[in-house]
């Protein structure tokens, strides 16, 4: 059964991802909060390295930035996303299970993805999210990252929807 038998083409399906507005740019974000984990760069290479250590700003049960409007006046070089750097894959640091990154890719919303779902929690049931799983920057000092190195956040991990429940006789 195709999108079009089902209802009307959601909209980023419908539109590129610089022709979205406003609410649409900010509801593809799952809130994962992947990419406010901090993380290491070969120079040489380029390689990111990623770790547990979470953005201050983070909230770690929510996985949402507790001050996002007046965020830069309290971390300056929080990354506003910019939809030509998206839309080229520059953003390499982005982890690979991100909305935008997926979508710049050509590929679709995961069955976790909030949109997808019409379930704000999935992203966390599904493990997607940093929840409960990361240390602050603020109990972290810069020269220590290097002992909270970890793979998960740049993983993609092939996760299947869980069954739907069938029909009670
Ligand atoms: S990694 Fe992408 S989808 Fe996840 S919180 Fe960051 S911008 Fe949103
Ligand atoms: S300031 Fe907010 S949006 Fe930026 S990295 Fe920190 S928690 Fe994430």
């Amino acid at each position: 059964m195709t999108e079009e038998t089902t209802g009307p083409i959601p909209f980023w399906k419908a539109k590129r991802l610089d022709e979205l507005d406003d609410r649409e740019w900010e509801a593809l974000c799952d809130r994962c909060g992947r990419c406010c984990l901090n993380k290491l760069e070969d120079e040489e290479t380029g390689e990111i390295y990623w770790t547990n250590v979470a953005c201050r700003l983070l909230d770690p049960t929510t996985c949402r930035c507790s001050s996002y409007e007046n965020r830069h006046d309290f971390v300056p070089d929080c990354v506003r996303l910019d939809v030509e750097e998206v839309v080229s894959q520059t953003y390499t640091w982005l982890p690979p299970t991100c909305a935008y990154r997926l979508l710049a890719r050509g590929e679709d919303l995961r069955w976790w993805h909030p949109l997808v779902s019409g379930d704000p929690d999935t992203v966390h049931a599904a493990g997607i999210s940093v929840r409960n799983r990361v240390i602050s920057d603020e109990n972290i000092p810069a020269d220590g990252y290097e002992d909270h190195l970890v793979d998960w956040p740049g993983e993609d991990p092939d996760l299947r929807p869980p069954p739907r429940e069938g029909k009670k006789r």
